[in-house]
């Protein structure tokens, strides 16, 4: 008997007809002989529900409560599922992250999983049950409740196939697969058969949601056969994500992606002197905001400006710390832009392929876009741009590296 885990995002789940339909696609599998994991996220819009109605009661809801509070709307779909299964005839048993255990560290909302105790599945399991597993939580040390952070159902997923050693992890979503670029924007997109665990990582990180960044990460780790599938189409299709092989690298771009939920900050007519750097990232390291790109420009009196890049829900906080180290190390002052786009292109070709970039700003200058800033890494590119041209700098960047008749670009 194969044992698989579905994960069901909460599109997939978001009314009783769309969890009646899910049962269906279980039981198929079921039908097939496969034993199943079935994990499941709140229902669409519960968790942000959620999270608005501690907001209404207080400017800094506690982390522990909130916790308790917003893995609730997991906890609601995978009884119901649960209840359709045994509806239909199927022994089936919901398992909370707290049941299973899915211990983590205290870090609440963005909890890090320390291990899965597989027991209570195998002996569910083995009894002859479905099992459907609340995605997103988890326990710590205390026996509090945590989540995982949003989008985690995936890693709930992931982390099961790989303590469990399922023989895939298909995660069901509202659309069939990873596309070239989010088909909602990028009418053009296509649907990728194969993508490699690089590219899909690259691509999460860089806003492409279909799949959430730290499952890629472990699936990666642990060679989880993963999956993205649809739960409104048919079985066919699909996009497997696996180790890279060699004629992947024949592609030279497999995605462009676009995140809109970035911040730039610039501090300016900062001193030109060795350890200012540090004074200036220490702080906004130790409160765990993640900077993405940092660009730092001489200017003629000897001094300099630096700008970098925070995720949008992070500037409020990070425009604190700079403010309090602008007056310790006597910088001009701060300016910021409350919502850029990074635009980015990624493919393993671009390890051996030269020239990527290059093509990439003639793109984005016909299109009349201006560039604010870059990064490279071994396989991608990406750029800020003002915010209002990120979808048209997508689209463009999507037509010339991925559209029809694209090789143009590769032939550069
Ligand atoms: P779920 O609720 O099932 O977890 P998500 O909303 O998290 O689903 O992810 C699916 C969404 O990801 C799609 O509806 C699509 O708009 C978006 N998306 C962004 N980039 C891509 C891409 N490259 N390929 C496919 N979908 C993408
Ligand atoms: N319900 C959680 C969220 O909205 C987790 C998930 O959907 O994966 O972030
Ligand atoms: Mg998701």
């Amino acid at each position: 008997m194969a044992l698989i885990v579905q994960k069901y995002g909460g599109t997939s789940v978001g009314s009783i007809e769309r969890i009646k339909a899910v049962a269906e696609r279980v039981l198929r599998s079921r039908a097939k002989g496969n034993q199943l994991v079935v994990v499941v996220s709140a229902m669409a819009g519960e968790t942000n529900r959620l999270f608005q109605l501690a907001e209404q009661l207080s400017e800094a809801p506690n982390a522990r409560e909130t916790d308790v509070l917003v893995s609730t709307g997991e906890q609601v779909s995978a009884a119901l599922l649960a209840i359709r299964l045994q509806a239909l005839g199927y022994s089936t048993v919901s398992l909370l992250g707290h049941q299973l255990k899915i211990r983590t560290d205290s870090c609440h909302g963005a909890a890090k999983i320390k291990a899965v105790e597989s027991e209570r599945i195998r002996d569910a399991l083995a009894a002859g049950n479905i099992v459907v597993v609340a995605g997103y939580q988890g326990v710590d040390g205390e026996d509090d409740i945590t989540t995982l952070g949003r989008g985690a159902s995936d890693l709930t997923a992931v982390a099961l196939a790989a303590v469990m050693k399922a023989s895939a992890c298909e995660i069901y979503t509202d659309v069939d697969g990873v596309y070239t670029a989010d088909p909602r924007i990028c009418p053009r997109a296509r649907r990728l058969d194969r993508i490699s665990y690089d590219e899909m990582l690259e691509m999460a990180g860089l806003g492409a949601k279909v799949l959430q960044l730290r499952s890629v990460e472990l699936a990666r780790r642990f060679h989880v056969p993963l999956v993205v599938l649809s739960s409104f189409a048919d079985e066919s299709g699909g996009t497997w994500v696996g180790q890279e092989d060699k004629s992947m690298e024949n592609v030279l771009v497999s995605g462009v992606t676009l995140d809109q939920n970035q911040s730039k900050i610039t501090l300016t007519g900062v001193e030109d002197r060795p350890g200012l750097a540090a004074r200036i990232f220490g702080p906004i390291a130790d409160t765990g905001i993640v900077v993405d790109m940092i660009i730092q420009n001489a200017s003629a009196d000897g001094r300099t400006d630096m700008t970098f890049t925070v995720p949008r829900t992070d500037l409020r906080r990070a425009l604190e710390i700079v403010r309090g180290v602008v007056a310790e190390i006597g910088a001009a002052g701060v300016r910021h832009e409350d919502q850029v786009a990074k635009v980015s292109i990624i493919g393993v070709g671009m390890r051996t392929h030269a020239g990527v970039a290059a093509t990439m700003f003639k793109v984005l200058a016909a299109e009349g876009v201006n560039i604010e800033m870059i990064a490279t890494s071994e396989i991608k590119v990406s750029v800020v741009v003002n915010a209002k041209y990120g979808e048209l700098a997508m689209r463009a960047l999507h037509d010339a590296f991925l559209g029809l008749g694209a090789n143009a670009a590769e032939t550069e």
